[in-house]
């Protein structure tokens, strides 16, 4: 029985917002898309921390309000960036929670927990959220699971991806893929619609969703996927709406009120989730409004906005939507008649002058709205799931070729970048380039790796340099080196090189990278992990243990009270019962922080027997 779970692997759709997991189910040859604890078939990615417990997904949400220095969100936002990185020094200034510079320039979340300061690194934050996805598909499926397909935003660059693979690692979760979300999406469209067609078909996704647009453009045939091109803007979603919305507000206040909330970061957080709130019914209603009772220093607010403003506040980020809309078709060599369906995906994918903007500027043709745009990126990601775990038999057999996003490359003479592999290659990829030497004698080479579209080498993301040495001593313009960068079926990038004359050769892989964590790193992350892991399942079982002692209470004062009980009993044991109760009415009393779960439990024992023997009494 065992035996047939073992290959059990799940889709997670990690995003900056929300999260979603699924399932292939073999026997029912479909994806099943796994509700969590509270019947949501999707999951805040949020984490908080609190005097007691760590919270993760909706009751970490929930509490934001109340806790907004210790609650935790966009980790995506900040997965596998430096913490100089201007996006975010600007994200820092919006998020009620408190970064710093760590080590090597990495972003370090600060919060407390347990009354005492904890420093996360976004990888952790990120494996909470897996974790908690992990969890849910376990509980639904009734058994662990290790493995899992993991998306990623196409346009991730190679730190941000390999970032949140760790983060899959300190979650104990064996990440067979990092796939690319539209890619994903693609396939939940693709196998939707597969059956009603035949041949080739142009497919371009739109993936608008909290932090992060994407966009990519598939050719599907049959049961094959080939992203042709992919574009987008890390950096780029709901959450920068909202944060126009709350400006726009935070002005407002200030002129009605003559009070500036922008410093408070609790009015700010409910500020904020009000006009969430209000640009959601915004793309359905044309006037929403906004209600914070006591927002700050007692102050009501009231107002409202409607769905014109709302487009002029962000008529710059849709234009600039549809500007990278525009860059992936060029990209592909395509015309924008050439598109067959246009498939939109994320949550921000609902507001209307997105649609508006998107049908006009593929001259008037209808959006495709049949799939969930919040789930099928977990839909397809399981289906990847299926197709890379043995054993899986009725999985389409579909075959996906996705492509890097960005142009990879080596510096050379001239601080001048010299692109190895373009952006919108096919992957996995090797290409080798052979480099001469640039001075006479020379006996080694450096070799810096870029990434991105920059001509000068230096205006791109440096991922690591490493030196060749061993060159036999020539003239100037002899063989130096074939450099040849390879890179995986999860777009990650491996760089060798080597000399053919003396044998010599160096690599890297892109992983002992700055931004990244060591492997001793993750190591100690996957026991604090367990750490954590071992404290909510302490809190859990002490709060079940108040709940039970906190019942018994309750129904032996009400047993007491009952006259025929009291005839029943002595005056010993009534004395006796009142003691017991008295004492478990201290410890739920007092602070029970404090109390350890073996004094609670043992209470519960106390108290379960007495009630017991009434019981034996009372028949
Ligand atoms: P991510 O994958 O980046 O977490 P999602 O695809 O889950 O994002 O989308 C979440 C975003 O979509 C949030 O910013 C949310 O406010 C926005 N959103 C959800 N529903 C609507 C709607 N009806 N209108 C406008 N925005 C919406
Ligand atoms: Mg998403």
């Amino acid at each position: 029985m065992k035996r047939k779970y073992d290959r059990v692997a799940i889709g997670i759709d990690l995003g900056t917002t929300y999260s979603c997991v699924a399932v292939w189910q073999d026997q029912h040859y479909r994806v099943e898309i796994i509700h969590n604890d509270q019947g949501n078939r999707t999951t805040p990615s949020f984490v908080a921390f609190t005097e007691n417990q760590r919270l993760i997904g909706d009751n970490a949400k929930n509490q934001a309000a109340s806790n907004p220095q210790n609650t935790v969100f966009d980790a995506k936002r900040l997965i596998g960036r430096k913490f100089s990185d201007p996006v975010v020094q600007d994200d820092i200034l919006l998020w009620p929670f408190k970064v710093t510079a760590g080590d090597n320039d990495r972003p370090m979340i600060t919060v407390k927990y347990k009354d005492q300061e904890k420093q996360l690194h976004a990888e952790e934050v990120s494996s909470m959220v897996l974790t908690k996805m992990r969890e849910i598909a376990e509980s639904y499926l009734e058994t662990t699971v290790t493995n899992a397909v993991v998306t990623v935003p196409a346009y991730f660059n190679d730190s941000q991806r390999k970032a949140t693979i760790d983060a899959g690692a300190i979650a104990g979760l064996n990440v067979m893929r990092a796939m690319n979300e539209p890619t994903a999406a693609a396939v939940a469209y693709g196998l939707d619609k597969r059956t009603d067609y035949d041949g080739e078909r142009n497919i371009f996704v739109f993936d608008l969703g909290g932090g992060t647009f994407d966009v990519s453009l598939l050719t599907i045939k049959g049961n094959n996927f080939q992203v042709k091109a992919t574009a987008g803007n890390t950096h780029l979603g709901g959450e920068d709406f909202d944060n126009r919305m709350a400006n726009y507000f935070v002005q407002e206040f200030k002129r009605k009120n003559k009070v500036d909330i922008s410093g408070n970061p609790k009015a700010l957080r409910r500020l904020r989730t009000a006009c969430e709130r209000a640009k959601r019914s915004l793309s359905f209603l044309v006037v929403a409004t906004i209600e914070v009772d006591s927002l700050f220093q007692g102050i009501d607010f009231s107002s409202s906005i409607n769905r014109a403003k709302f487009e002029e506040m962000n008529m710059d980020l849709f234009n600039e939507c549809m500007t990278i809309v525009g860059s992936c078709l060029i990209d592909a060599n395509m015309d924008k008649s050439m598109i067959d369906d246009v498939v939109l995906v994320g949550g921000s994918s609902r507001i209307p002058i997105v649609h508006q903007l998107l049908k006009d500027f593929f001259n008037g043709k209808d959006l495709c709205k049949s799939i969930n745009p919040d789930e099928a990126v977990a839909y397809g990601a399981a289906v990847q799931a299926a197709l890379l775990s043995g054993g899986v038999k009725n999985a389409p057999k579909l075959v996906l070729q996705d492509v890097t996003p960005l142009s990879l490359g080596r510096g050379v003479i001239g601080d001048i970048m010299d692109v190895v592999i373009p952006r919108n290659t096919c992957i996995p990829v090797n290409k080798t380039r052979p480099y001469v030497t640039t001075k006479d004698n020379q006996i080694s080479a450096n070799i810096n790796v870029y990434e991105g579209e920059r001509a000068r080498a230096s205006d791109n993301n440096l991922l690591g340099c490493f030196n060749l040495f061993g060159i036999p001593p020539a003239p100037c313009g002899s063989p130096s080196s074939n450099v040849c960068f390879a890179i995986d079926e999860n777009g990650i990038l491996t760089v060798s090189a080597k000399n053919n004359a003396s044998g010599s050769s160096n690599k890297i892989t892109i992983t002992n990278h700055k931004e990244r964590l060591s492997s001793e790193d993750i190591k100690k992350l996957i026991q604090e992990a367990e750490k954590y892991r071992i404290e909510d399942k302490k809190f859990l079982r002490k709060a079940k243990a108040v709940n039970v002692l906190d019942d018994y209470i309750y129904k032996m004062g009400t047993a007491l009270k009952k006259n025929d009980i009291n005839l029943k009993l002595s005056s010993e044991e009534i004395e006796k019962i009142e003691s017991t109760i008295a004492k478990a009415t201290n410890l739920i009393d007092e602070n029970n922080q404090q109390v350890e779960i073996d004094v609670l439990e043992d209470h519960v024992e106390g108290l379960k027997s007495w009630m017991e023997y009434i019981i034996a009494k009372t028949i």
